[in-house]
């Protein structure tokens, strides 16, 4: 007798809460580090703050070409120009004088007793003179943003766990980190199982197809932070899905596809079972991806997701990426969705909570979006028309056009 796991299926919200309850375990345990340089560290997950070494700006900044002055002193009446500043040019002459001015270029310190910066735009110079244009007017504080406005010396301007943004890159690049310390990728073995599948490199036989999933999988796992290795294709027997399972330990998190559906030689959840897998749950009511599989072996997480192509895909953005990036210490590790308007209505029967492919499209007054036609999960040529799926609540039978939907971007 083969061993049998007892059947635990949960809705979407029940099962991404599951998920989210063991990505929280995961983001606590201990993980390498690694000295990246700044560069490399774009997308990689901090494991150090970024602190700010000085005040920014480190002095009052000129945030425009003009002259730096008193404010009322020009609203008064024409003012001396004393000298010029340049940017990366410091003020040697001391405090300004009353009566002067001082001709500044944007990014240039404002030298001591300026309050303002009148823009060149706004003034009049006749010599050695300048004067404020008729109906102009200045007050203290324009066009300078004072030392440490933007941060105080020590400020942290990014925490450990944070994934580094392009602004992260700047920030850390302004406060001198040549180097940042960043989490290592976990590392996450990938198992296609199925007796029908040839590698992408080979001629399929009629009969055959190509093991397209082991490639969007790693291409998922890489975007999530991890480190991908395609494991060699697993044939539908228990016996070889034990023994792919062995090896597949070595890494950090098991990512099945295929063989965890009702056939007969769907044979994932046996090998698990017979290697003393944990489950949490097996299966979840979603469309498409119900039969996905979540538990632990051995000390490791794994996911058994259905080999249809687009449930593979889904089923990972939805509960693979979260845990895999809590793996590798990012805080924010939930599954990315936007909001847009329904562009058309769709109807569907209630029970399941859906998520069908979708053209997006945005534009600064929000994003509006389009379900793509599908032939169901295996339809790989409707997904790469897709930038997203449009969720339909477990307990919709429609979305009318004009509603405001999430869509899951993976
Ligand atoms: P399964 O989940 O094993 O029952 O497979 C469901 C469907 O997905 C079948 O049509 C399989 O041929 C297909 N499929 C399974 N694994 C892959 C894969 N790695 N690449 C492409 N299609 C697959
Ligand atoms: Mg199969």
């Amino acid at each position: 007798m083969s061993p049998t796991t007892s059947e635990n299926v949960l809705s979407y919200l029940e099962a991404a809460a599951c998920v989210r309850q063991h990505a929280e375990k995961a983001r606590h345990t201990a993980r390498a580090v690694e000295q990246a340089p700044l560069l490399a560290a774009a997308g990689r997950v901090l494991a150090q703050p970024i602190v700010s070494d000085r005040s920014q700006p480190p002095f009052p900044r000129a945030t425009r070409d003009g002259f730096a002055c008193r404010a009322a002193e020009l609203m008064a009446g024409q003012l001396r120009v004393a000298g010029q500043l340049r940017a990366g040019e410091p003020w040697t002459m001391g405090p300004l004088a009353a009566g002067d001015a001082v001709e500044i270029m944007t990014g240039a310190a404002v030298p001591r007793g300026a309050d303002c910066v009148v823009m060149i735009e706004d003034v009049q110079t006749s010599g050695v003179f300048v004067g404020l244009t008729a109906q102009r007017t200045l007050a203290p504080g324009d066009n300078i943003v004072d030392a440490g406005a933007e941060a105080h010396e020590g400020a942290v301007l990014a925490a450990e766990g944070r994934r580094m943004t392009v602004p992260m890159i700047g920030a850390a690049a302004s406060c001198g980190y040549a180097t940042l310390a960043v989490f290592a990728r976990p590392r996450v073995a990938i198992l296609a199982t199925g007796d029908e599948l040839v590698d992408v490199s080979r001629e399929p036989l009629p009969h055959q197809i190509r093991n397209s999933n082991s490639y969007s999988l790693a291409a998922q796992t890489l975007a999530a932070g991890g480190a991908p290795r395609i494991l060699p294709v697993v044939p539908d027997e228990v016996t070889a899905t034990e023994d792919a399972l062995a090896k597949a330990l070595e890494m950090d998190l098991i990512v099945l596809a295929g063989g965890v559906s009702m056939g007969k030689y769907d044979v994932v959840e046996q090998a698990l079972l017979r290697c003393g897998a944990e489950f949490f749950f097996t299966g979840a009511r979603i469309q498409p991806g119900k039969p996905v599989v979540f538990g632990r072996l051995a000390e490791r997480y794994f996911f058994g997701l259905p080999g249809n192509p687009v449930s593979t895909m889904v089923t990972f953005a939805l509960f693979v990426a979260p845990l895999l990036r809590a793996l590798g210490g990012e805080i924010d590790s939930g599954p990315r969705f936007v909001t847009a308007r329904m562009e058309e209505e769709v109807r569907v029967k209630t029970g399941l909570t859906r998520f069908l492919p979708a053209r997006m499209e945005s534009d600064v007054g929000g994003a509006g979006v389009r379900p793509v036609a599908w032939q169901g999960s295996g339809d790989l040529a409707a997904a790469a028309k897709a930038n997203g799926f449009v969720v339909v609540p477990e307990t919709a039978d429609r979305l009318p056009a004009g509603a405001m939907v999430s869509v899951l971007i993976l």
